[in-house]
């Protein structure tokens, strides 16, 4: 034996994402590739937060999140959703929804199971897979709708296929999944009985009309469906720490197990925060995260379309795909140093999002910044055209 690495250690590298932050910050640039969304966070969260540090509840919680924040969780898929879960039996609070992905990941798949992960995907997803030695499978969508077929997902199946990922709305694409589409999923995963995880971090964060639905929302879909989420993107806390997970008990208390084991519990006097978020703030709180952003989406993709960068224009999450064909590089990592270098913007190269080439002519911008932030990087982006 000498000192090595973990085999492991060679499927988890330094993501496109972070080495894109740091280019910027070497080239003094605007950060448009990280999901770090700088919008401020409302009064009602950090009150909590800050009473609950003031009131002394700075201990360990239990590890599924605090009572309240539970209810609080299960309160608002009544009220938006129409959906009934067990806040004690049915709910899992961990550190962020990425704590809350490896939980169930650890908790549902062993090592050599195949997942089925739609493409352009959300790198986390496929890494953690990786970290928990699952095999992710690809299904590619299709542009302009990225849509796919029930065949695309038929041709995937082995003996040892046992989930599949959705993500809605979806990072990088914005893509919303249909009620038709889900119900395509479903029965997929019904005739081959799968388990379907589905990562709704951005569920308020929808354009053009679009409806969040959860694949949990369909008829006989509780037992198999694990969802996951989290308070990041809405109460823009990324760095807060507090996600979770829902599911049927029976996968739920092993979800929790893992839980515990990896993270104790999410940090106590912030679980307050944003429980005191999910009870003070209504609906308009919400429909106000869509307008705000859905006005930021459509700034943005004004001036892609204006510099020859045609943007997929995202119906929900706030990241949005530019076709980069025109500009010098034959990597997508090449064309994204182009705009850095150019404009001063950093962007994710499209690389990111694909197992292959796919992904070889896209950039992904993330437009969750301020409008003064976004303002200046639209004026520098202009020097593109
Ligand atoms: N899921 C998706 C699809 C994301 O885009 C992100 C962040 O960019 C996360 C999860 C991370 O969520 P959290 O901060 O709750 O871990």
């Amino acid at each position: 034996m000498s000192l090595s690495l973990s085999e492991r250690c060679d499927c988890v590298m330094q993501s496109e994402i972070r080495m894109m932050s740091i280019e910027c910050a070497r080239h003094g640039g605007i950060n448009l590739s990280q999901g770090v969304c700088d919008t401020p966070v409302p009064a009602v969260v950090r009150e909590g937060a800050s009473d609950a540090i003031e009131a002394g509840r700075n201990t360990y919680t239990h590890y599924a999140g605090i009572a309240s924040l539970r209810a609080a969780i299960a309160m608002k898929y009544r009220r938006l959703y129409g959906m009934e879960i067990d806040a004690h039996h049915e709910i899992i609070v961990s550190a962020g929804a990425t704590g809350a992905m490896y939980s169930v990941f650890q908790a549902l798949l062993n090592p050599g199971d195949e997942v089925i992960v739609f493409e352009p995907f959300y790198g986390y997803h496929v890494s953690t897979l990786h970290a928990c030695g699952a095999r992710p499978v690809f299904v590619t969508l299709r542009q302009p709708d990225w849509s796919f077929e029930p065949l695309d997902l038929e041709r995937l199946v082995t003996a040892r296929t046992k989930a599949i990922i959705v993500n809605t709305p979806g990072n990088p694409s914005g893509k919303v999944f249909s009620r038709e589409e889900l119900g395509m999923i479903a029965a997929f995963a019904r005739a081959h009985d799968l388990f379907v995880i589905t990562d709704e971090i951005y569920e308020h964060f929808l354009y053009d009309g679009a409806q969040h639905l959860s694949p949990a929302m369909l008829d006989g879909m509780r037992e198999r469906t694990v969802i996951v989420s989290g308070f990041s993107k809405t109460f823009s806390v990324t760095g807060w720490r507090i996600g979770y997970a829902i599911c049927d008990r029976k996968w739920a208390s092993s979800v929790g197990y893992f839980n515990d084991l990896f993270y104790v519990c999410a940090p106590a006097p912030l679980q307050e925060g944003v429980a005191r978020g999910l009870r003070d703030l209504g609906e308009g709180y919400y429909r106000g995260l869509s307008e705000e952003y859905g006005a930021k989406r459509d700034r943005f993709c004004k001036v892609l379309e204006g510099i020859g960068l045609t943007p997929c224009v995202p119906r929900g999450a706030y990241y949005v795909l530019a076709d980069t064909s025109r500009l010098p590089g034959k990597t997508s990592r090449e064309k994204a140093m182009h705009i850095l270098l150019t404009s001063g913007v950093a962007s994710v190269p499209g690389s990111a999002f694909y197992h292959d080439r796919g992904g070889d002519n896209f950039v992904r911008f993330c437009f969750a910044k301020e409008d003064a932030v976004l303002n200046e990087a639209c004026r520098r982006l202009g020097k593109l055209a």
